[in-house]
């Protein structure tokens, strides 16, 4: 089979240095481009790339060039690590141009029309793709990756949602140092310190959950209605986003059916055999002191949840904490589960 030439764009960055790694020896996708801004183009990959990632830059893509973000760039598929406001500027020209645009950014997430997809709890909402070329006048496509800590959030309570009826979450989230891009937080800001604050996450939180566990009704998504309360705040950890959750049912499940029903979940039979899917979507943790983002982020290389500290709540029925990998399930694997999605189901012939 020949592969899919793709394009990674924002490539030298923390989630774009996560799309080269997991796509360097992809079975469906070949990097054909790279592209970065000003200061990275023109010169080569190895270069220029200050690879944060364990060991060494991919040698396929070592010395290619790298090149500016336009609607020029060879490929089929656009995976796209750009900084939302050149995002909103360059995904829909490469949307309209005929790309098939997997986004990580937040710039398209809530326009009508274009999926934000997690493929083993919304994978029909694909069926939004169809009308973009009537209602956005693409020739291409997009779909997007919901935000970092939201992809956690939102896998945990969909099982849940399905059985019970999630109707709403107190959610706390102590997020990575990676989530804010690199380089970053000055460590002076970070080291030996908790800031209470990300600029957005809090209102991203509160509407993507409801996005994804939105219903899709006569080919339209009709958004969930969940009260979410997000406390954001980041931490001094490398990788891996840690979210403490209370949740309110509307059939109050026991902790063993909260358990049983997160350690059956699955996914659709569609996702499971992707090469990126992992096997178990959501791993239970039984110990007292697990998830913890060193031990548990590189679960199902980086694409599984992990779920742990099940038990009672006073305030509303069940506390619980859940790890989510923020680079990998959270921003580059997600694209790419997204994209071997569209590829199965022949939206990139
Ligand atoms: P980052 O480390 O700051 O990387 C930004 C990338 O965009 C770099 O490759 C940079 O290229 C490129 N870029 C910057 N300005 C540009 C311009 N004017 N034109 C073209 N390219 C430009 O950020 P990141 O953490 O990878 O995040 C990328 C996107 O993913 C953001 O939208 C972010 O919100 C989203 N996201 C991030 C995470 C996470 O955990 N980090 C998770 C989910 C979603 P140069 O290096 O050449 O300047």
């Amino acid at each position: 089979m020949s592969k899919i030439p793709v394009a990674i764009l924002g490539a030298t960055g923390a989630v774009g240095q996560r799309f080269v790694e997991m796509l360097a020896d992809h079975p469906y996708f070949e990097i054909v481009a790279l592209s970065g801004s000003e200061r990275s183009v023109g010169k080569p990959y190895g270069d220029i790339c200050r690879w944060v990632l364990s060991g060494s830059i991919p040698e396929a893509v070592r010395e290619m060039v790298v090149s500016p973000t336009s609607t020029k760039l060879p490929g089929k598929v656009a995976f796209s690590a750009l900084p939302a406001g050149i995002a909103k500027t360059f995904e829909p020209q490469l949307a309209k141009a005929g790309y098939a645009v997997c986004s990580n950014a937040s710039a398209l997430r809530q326009t009508p029309g274009v999926p934000l997809l997690i493929p083993e709890i919304n994978y029909n909402h694909l069926a939004m793709i169809p009308k973009q070329h009537s209602q956005l006048g693409w020739k291409g496509l997009a779909v997007t990756s919901p935000n970092c800590t939201t992809n956690g959030i939102a896998m945990t309570l969909k099982p849940l949602d399905d059985a019970f009826g999630v109707e709403a979450v107190f959610a706390s989230t102590m997020q990575a140092i990676s989530g804010a891009g690199y380089p970053g937080l000055p460590s002076l800001d970070i080291q030996d310190n908790v800031i209470p604050y990300i600029q957005n996450e809090e209102e991203k939180i509160q509407l993507e959950t409801n996005l994804l566990l939105g219903k899709m009704v006569k080919g339209e998504r009709v958004s969930a209605s969940i009260q979410v309360s997000a406390h954001a705040n980041r931490v001094a950890v490398l990788d891996g986003h840690t979210i403490v959750m209370s949740i309110k049912f509307t059939n109050k499940p026991s902790v063993a059916d909260v358990v049983r029903v997160l350690e059956s979940f699955r996914g659709p039979e569609e996702v499971k055999s992707m090469p990126t899917a992992p096997e178990k979507p959501i791993i239970v943790r039984h110990e007292s002191d697990r998830p913890q983002p060193r031990r548990d982020r590189d679960e199902g290389n980086g694409m599984s949840v992990s779920v742990g500290r099940i038990r009672p709540c006073s305030l509303f029925d069940i506390r619980l904490v859940t790890v989510v990998h923020n680079t990998v399930r959270g921003a580059a694997g997600g694209s790419v589960l997204n994209a071997e999605l569209l590829y199965a189901k022949g939206f990139l012939d």
